[in-house]
């Protein structure tokens, strides 16, 4: 069996713990590879070498930073089925959804290529007399990423990418579930054209994260996961004087108004509730039915949850795979047995699914919940898993208040033909990305990507201008050039 190793200052690294965790094939339950596990004096040599990077990487210029970022760019399409194997492996979601997932990471790839431009101040000339005045911004020093199983490329890219190209070094600590894939993006970079030490990836769990938090040297804190960690993350790295963004969990409504074309909702409800077995932070996981809706949304679901096409990430007939452990397995289950004792009419039950030589792996059909209240837990909480739960609104403004009414905003989509309902729901609703008739609205890599309320903690979200701005520090610089004319001191405030 592989054992996996960390990668620090350019090197693949064993790690001095002793301490290793299993990484499952989520389609066998077999045991794949091992991961080491951090412990404090492993993080340690990890800052080291970013602090020892940045100097140098910080100073290089832009435009050589940028062609770093190209030649990345060129890697990753050169060694897209690897990278995509890699992911889809550990994390048991289908080849094509793992490229597509690779795919995402590689667009803020693109989007770095530009740092020299999106770097760039402002200038005012003549704040004064002989006085001119610009705005730089310079990079922070070593910042750390800690992300999810559930994107192990895409979201540690959202991160490192426009870190590194605004000129800072970088620590990763993914999640110990999938970890090859960042790994082999690590050495990719290199061979790009960065220098050792600019990225580095320690491997672990708590003991690593907690490690990185308490490092002086560490300026900035990146995290995605769930709510309780990423409000918990927030706070330490916060209390300890740096910069942080935490993006937590989501339960991502999509309201159904009764004039929506009813195939093109059920087509957007199947793979934004289904796709990548639910494990999406912008996974839809309530459908809102308003007004007479439901039962002919429920109608139009049920056939399709039932003929759902299950299978291993090499199938390339599959729509969706296993989920990622038997722990998590457990969890979905016990949210099922929840939700039906909670009185919730359970439409389709996915508990059944029997795949002839997976029976070892973590697979559950597409489960679909009618009569949901919102009370009840499989409402509240997040479950991540391939089930949907179809709550009934009376009507378009019951929605909205049930939607803002929820402790997580990440995503939302409305699906009408009625603009002017539309506008109002984008307008209105407390949610920070939204959909018009798009149930994903993942925002693209020049834009910013971040939720509202219990799903971001922090004031900036991640890529696009916010992740230049998270990674920077603004710098204004007044500037005179006195030639000897004007002479004495100024004891009154200057004013332009
Ligand atoms: P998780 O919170 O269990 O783990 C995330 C990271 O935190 C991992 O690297 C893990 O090792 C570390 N970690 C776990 N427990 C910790 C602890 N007690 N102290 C310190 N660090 C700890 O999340 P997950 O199960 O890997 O991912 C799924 C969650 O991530 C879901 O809630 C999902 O909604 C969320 N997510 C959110 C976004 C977003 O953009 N908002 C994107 C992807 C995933």
């Amino acid at each position: 069996m592989q054992t996996l190793h960390h990668h620090v200052a350019g090197r693949h690294v064993p790690g001095t713990s002793g301490r290793f965790g299993p990484i499952f094939d989520p389609a066998t339950g077999e045991e794949r590879a091992r991961c080491p596990y951090a412990n404090a004096a492993d993080v340690d040599a990890a800052v080291a070498a970013a602090k020892a990077a940045f100097p140098a990487w910080a100073a290089e210029t832009p435009l050589r930073r940028a062609r770093v970022m190209f030649r990345f760019k060129a890697l990753i399409e050169q060694h897209m089925d690897e990278l995509g194997r890699l992911v889809a492996q550990e994390h048991g979601k289908t080849l094509a959804d793992a490229k597509g997932s690779v795919g995402r990471g590689l667009e803020v790839v693109e989007f770095a290529c530009g740092i020299p431009h999106l770097m760039k101040g402002e200038y005012s000339e003549s704040v004064g007399t002989g006085i001119d005045s610009f705005s730089l911004r310079q990079p922070l020093g070593v910042a750390v990423g800690i992300t999810p199983f559930n994107f192990p490329a895409m979201v540690p890219m959202w991160m490192f990418v426009m870190a590194i190209a605004c000129g800072n070094t970088f620590v990763l600590k993914p999640s110990e579930k999938d970890p090859s894939c960042p790994l082999r993006l690590a050495e990719l970079l290199e061979a790009a054209g960065a220098p050792p030490g600019v990225l580095n990836v320690v491997n672990g769990d708590k003991v690593a994260v907690e490690a990185l938090l308490a490092h002086p040297d560490v300026a900035a804190v990146s995290f995605v996961g769930s709510t309780p960690i990423a409000e918990s993350i927030y706070r330490t790295a916060a209390a300890a004087g740096k910069r942080v963004q935490a993006l937590g969990g989501a339960k991502n409504h999509l309201v159904v108004l009764p004039d929506a074309d009813l195939e093109q909702a059920t087509d957007a409800l199947i793979g934004a509730a289904y796709g990548s077995a639910g494990e999406r932070c912008m996974a839809v996981s309530v459908a809102v039915a308003v007004g007479d809706a439901g039962d002919r949304l429920v109608a139009a679901l049920r056939p399709r949850v039932e003929g759902l096409k299950i299978g291993p990430w090499s199938d390339p007939q599959a729509e969706m795979g296993p989920l990622v452990t038997r722990a998590h397995l457990e969890r979905v289950r016990g949210y099922i047995e929840t939700g039906v004792a909670e009185g919730a009419r359970l439409v389709v039950d996915g508990r059944g699914l029997k795949l002839q030589g997976y029976e070892a792996g973590y697979f559950i059909g597409g489960c679909l919940f009618d009569q949901v209240r919102t009370e009840m837990r499989i409402y509240r909480e997040e479950i991540f898993g391939p089930v949907l739960s179809v709550v009934r609104a009376a009507d378009y403004e019951t929605a909205l208040a049930m939607v803002n009414a929820h402790e997580f905003g990440n995503g939302t989509a409305i699906f009408t033909r009625d603009g002017d309902a539309a506008r109002d729901f984008a307008t209105r609703v407390q949610i920070g990305m939204v959909g018009v008739n798009v149930p994903i609205p993942v925002p693209v890599a020049y834009h910013t990507f971040g939720g509202w309320k219990r799903s971001l903690f922090g004031d900036m979200g991640v890529h696009g201008p916010e992740g230049v701005r998270f990674y920077t520090k603004l710098k204004t610089v007044s500037s005179r050039w006195p030639t000897g004319i004007r002479k004495g001191a100024d004891f009154v405030i200057p004013r332009g």
